[in-house]
């Protein structure tokens, strides 16, 4: 074991599911032509008045209950001033004394099964910045000011993970969370849910936290794991080399696979926060609260329990069904149409299906295999209309397109023969044609009962019931 212990916590902006901005009736659509979807409030123009989108309030407050967290009774906007080319107005509505969300926590579950506890510092609300386009015109940049005014929750971490693995099942969760509650649509690649890593190292045993530095532009769960580790290792060689680690912001390039520094503490501004004049506290009762609280969905972590203790499913198979809201609403479909099927369908929704998915790059929510034919398919293998290998056969039928289970399994021809004299018949064919095998298993050689199964199997394409065909053989064999 290394004698350093890497440190992370991360910040993740979730932009918020309105369908119009922070403070303006723009829209929020991601794609529009640029400059086409800011309006003089979000440009910050002479004259204009802000005002509160009652949705974020909601949206933080449903977050913050999801956590377990404080919830501030009257939080404050604040401006954070700065200059930058995609923010013309020169400060950025946030939220800084008084973030509607206080001290909260999320559970998360490490690769061994363990659980760990992550705290969640804050989680305040704020409007993204507009953004700046350098591979549009030759020589010039371009500004896209269409973001500018999009509602994002700024969720900050304790720095209470010690791996970059750690880092991503803390991202992952969130993304979950914010998946449910149907606050943020994860869209990592539209930059709907972003994560910067600040990452520290120290040598194992110590209790200070060493300098850290920031890690941004990071846009999708692996390459987070990447920049992190990249990062912890780039620290120890600095310190092992009598070195000092800077603290700076660094970007992740994904094609070069390395971090650049972009700016140090020395460059950092000064933001100059102050309450924002033109926009009142934000007053929230117990009620506001109790309302939301009772206007939850059933979270990740409750249903895992429900499908552990309700279908009796492994606790395995329960946390990953759960751990994509997708996954879980396929897997209830699937569920609702056999109800009496819990774990084979698990099994072929996280096996078959999952790889199925995975191979072609698609999304569980675009699966060209409804959850009705998946429990369809698995409603004939339990029943034992067919056989588990001839249901893969159905499987990628039913993926094509050709109809559901009992179309394909009729059309093909594919019902599994249980019928005993049938396969006698087979296994009486395949015993007369290999007496040198049966006299093998005479002189007891039991190996050889695979041999037959496997002809008996072949000669019924597949189709005989294995479990009778092994039962049929040994007797006619030992007769
Ligand atoms: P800032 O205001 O500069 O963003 P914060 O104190 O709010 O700084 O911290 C931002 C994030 O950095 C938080 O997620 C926090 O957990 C994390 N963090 C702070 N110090 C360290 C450290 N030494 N090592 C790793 N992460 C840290
Ligand atoms: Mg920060």
């Amino acid at each position: 074991m290394s004698e350093w212990e890497s440190v992370i916590g991360l910040e993740i902006h979730a932009q918020l599911a309105t369908t119009s901005k922070i403070f303006s009736g723009a829209s929020t659509a991601f794609g529009a032509e640029p400059n086409t979807q800011a309006c003089a409030v979000d440009l910050g123009l002479p004259g204009v008045l802000p005002v509160l989108n009652r949705g974020v309030v909601e949206m933080a407050i449903r977050f913050g209950v999801a956590i377990d967290a404080d919830i501030d009774h009257r939080s404050i906007f604040a401006r954070k001033n700065y200059f930058y080319p995609d923010l013309p107005k020169g400060y950025q509505i946030s939220q800084y004394e008084h973030p509607i969300v206080g001290r909260g926590h999320v559970s998360i579950t490490l690769d061994d099964g363990a659980t760990m506890e992550i705290g969640v510092t804050r989680a305040h609300l704020e409007e993204d910045a507009g953004k700046s386009v350098h591979d549009r015109f030759a020589e010039q940049s371009g500004i896209d000011l269409n973001r500018a005014g999009t509602p994002l929750l700024e969720i900050v971490s304790e720095p209470d993970m010690r791996s970059a693995k750690q880092a991503v099942a803390y991202a992952r969760k969130i993304h979950s969370l914010v998946r449910y509650l149907e606050i943020c649509d994860g869209n990592m690649q539209e930059g709907s849910f972003r994560c910067d890593a600040n990452v520290s190292i120290r040598r194992r045993g110590e209790s200070e936290l060493g300098t850290r530095t920031e890690l941004k532009n990071i846009n999708s769960f692996r390459f987070l794991e990447r920049a992190i580790n990249h990062e912890i290792e780039r620290q120890i060689d600095l310190l092992e080399d009598g070195g000092a680690v800077v603290q700076e912001t660094r970007l992740y390039d994904a094609d070069r696979d390395e971090t650049r520094s972009m700016r140090s503490k020395e460059e950092a501004n000064d933001y100059r926060y102050f309450p924002d004049p033109d926009l009142l506290p934000v007053a929230i009762t117990d009620d506001d609260i109790e309302r939301v609280r009772a206007s939850l969905p059933e979270l990740p972590e409750q249903k895992k329990t429900r499908f552990v203790d309700t279908l009796g499913l492994s606790a395995d198979n329960a946390e990953v069904l759960t751990a994509n809201r997708d996954t879980a609403l396929y897997f209830e479909a699937a569920l609702e149409a056999q109800p009496e099927l819990a774990a084979p369908i698990a099994n072929w929704v996280l096996g078959d299906l999952a790889g199925a998915l995975n191979k072609a790059g698609i999304e569980i929510g675009d699966s060209p295999i409804s959850p009705a034919r998946l429990a369809g398919l698995v409603a004939r293998i339990a029943d034992d209309t067919i056989s588990g290998k001839i249901a893969k056969e159905v499987f990628e039928a039913i993926w094509q397109g050709e109809g559901d289970a009992d179309a394909i399994i009729e059309a093909r021809g594919l019902k599994q023969i249980t019928d005993s004299g049938a396969i006698e018949a087979l296994i009486d064919a395949v015993i007369a044609d290999n007496p040198e095998q049966v006299e093998q298993f005479r002189a007891g050689k039991e190996k050889v009962l695979g041999f037959f199964v496997g002809q008996v199997m072949k000669q019924s394409q597949g189709k005989a019931n294995p479990g009778q065909v092994n039962a049929l053989l040994r007797d006619k064999l030992k007769a």
